[in-house]
């Protein structure tokens, strides 16, 4: 079987994918290995996530799937001194900015939505799991999958868009990325479920409305989550460091037991522990794969680098690498570049940089948590704004000062500089402070297959 563009994984990355390529008038062929609808993490979007989708065409998708409309995030600290609220703003092209909106989704519901229109569009779907890349002459061609019904097919394309999610399928075969590496927060893990009859907020001004998301916070890389996701149903998350997570106790218990100690704020929201859904736990989900483009290929989303869940930018980080990658497809497919040692090395580049924006956005949280709360505040609100939002990219003025300011309290400027100078593309600190050896999880062999 043969086809111009093979995209490994359905959800929001590949789904969005092959969505954009289609603008460009582009065919692909998806493979999926799971059934959807099917649960996933990852509720709750960017104003930028939810404009994409607006761009895409899908508002009236959204409005009848009846997602709850989100307004912003409000953070409750240790005392209600350390309380906060970043409203979900859009910026115009005159550069004012202004009140704007996005959504919370039910994973399962969102992610079938999103694929049923990528097939509406002309996408063709196969069920199976993408095994092996099809490799020629150092030239990403194809893969093979492995069927749902039993038996293999080679799939042969020019190009393989590796929208795996966190199983970075490419990375762990080892020989066509970079290494992978493990990131900052690569000693959390997260446990979650949903609930039914939490009390939700009910004023009228945008940072007391009811769909809104809310994080509590306990102590340093110990929070919680709520988020709406439906008029009865809230998601919930537990994340904390690994460590705390007693040996031998379920993920229920754990969770039950947490969820009213975190925070008084959370357990006046919680009255009941009515628990509609599977407990599950992500742990050690922080990592970056380097190189993840390449001649044939390039990884979206999740597949090449997750750092943090706290402020929701997973879904917005997918969405968006794959609207920008599909100009790059189409330059591919018309014979540009062909002889660059990496044809995609400014693709990559420019997506480094922007979830570069987000990593230091996170790590100044975690680790100056006083200053950060002043310039979201006060200093910087509308900049910092903008990057809750989503606008992270070069073209949306990033880094702007704040991010440097942080930067340069994170003792990483210099660093980053020279990293985009010499043209590697990689973080800093890549493997983060909790790994001084900054060893890879793996090292790419070629030929060599290596567990996760
Ligand atoms: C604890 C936690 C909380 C989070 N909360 C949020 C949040 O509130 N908001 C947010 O925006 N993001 C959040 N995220 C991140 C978000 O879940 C991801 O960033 C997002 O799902 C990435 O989309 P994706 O399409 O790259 O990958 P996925 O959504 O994981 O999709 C990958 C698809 O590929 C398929 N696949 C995998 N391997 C193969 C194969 N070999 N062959 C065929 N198919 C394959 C899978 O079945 C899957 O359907 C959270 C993450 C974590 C860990």
């Amino acid at each position: 079987m043969k086809t111009d563009v093979l995209i490994v994984g359905g959800g929001p990355a590949g789904a969005a994918s092959a969505l954009f390529l289609k603008r460009q008038g582009i065919d692909s062929l998806i493979v999926e290995a799971e059934d959807f609808p099917r649960y996933h993490i990852g509720e709750s979007m960017t104003g930028a996530a939810g404009q994409l989708l607006r761009d895409l065409g899908l508002e009236g998708e959204m409005t009848r799937l009846r997602f709850p409309v989100k307004c912003g995030v409000k953070v409750f600290g240790k005392s209600s001194a350390g309380n906060w609220f970043v409203p979900v703003r859009g910026r115009g092209a005159d550069g004012n900015m202004f009140d704007a909106e996005t959504w919370q989704v039910r994973r399962s519901e969102f992610d079938k939505m999103l694929l049923d229109k990528a097939l509406d569009g002309g996408a063709t779907l196969i069920h199976g799991k993408a095994t092996r890349p099809v490799i020629r002459d150092g030239v990403v061609k194809g893969a093979h999958v492995s069927m749902r019904g039993g038996g293999q097919l080679t799939i042969e394309s020019e190009m393989l868009l590796d929208c795996s999610g966190q199983s970075t399928w490419l990375a762990n075969l080892g020989g066509v990325t970079g290494p992978k590496y493990v990131g900052a927060y690569d000693k959390q893990i997260a446990v979650f479920s949903h609930v039914r009859g939490a009390i939700r907020d009910s004023g009228t001004a945008r940072d007391e409305r009811k769909d809104n998301t809310l994080i509590f916070y306990k102590e340093k890389y110990h929070w919680a989550w709520f988020i709406p996701i439906d008029d009865e149903t809230v998601s919930v998350g537990v994340v904390a460091p690994s460590s705390l997570l007693p040996k031998g106790e379920s993920l229920h218990s754990y969770l039950t037991r947490e969820l009213p100690e975190l925070h008084p704020e959370l357990k006046r929201r919680l009255p009941v522990l009515d628990l509609v859904e599977e407990v599950r736990a992500i742990p050690n989900y922080s990592y970056q794969v380097r190189d993840f483009c390449g001649k044939g290929f390039i990884c979206i989303g999740d597949a090449h680098r997750f750092v943090d869940p706290i402020f929701s930018f997973g879904l917005s980080a997918a969405l968006r690498e794959a609207e920008f990658a599909a100009s790059v497809v189409r330059d591919w497919l018309g014979g540009k570049n062909r002889d660059e040692a990496n044809p995609f090395a400014a693709y990559q580049l420019f997506c480094e940089k922007g979830t570069d924006v987000l990593e230091d956005l996170l790590d100044t949280f975690w680790e100056h948590p006083f200053a950060f709360s002043v310039c979201v505040h006060n200093k910087y609100r509308d900049l910092l704004t903008d990057t809750f939002a989503g606008r992270v990219y070069e073209h949306e003025h990033q880094p702007n000062v704040a991010i440097r300011d942080f930067r340069r309290l994170l003792g990483r400027e210099e660093e980053r500089e020279l990293s985009y100078l010499n043209g590697s593309a990689y973080s800093i600190p890549i493997g983060s402070r909790y790994h001084p050896e900054r060893a890879p999880l793996w090292e790419a062999t070629p030929g060599e297959s290596q567990a996760a």
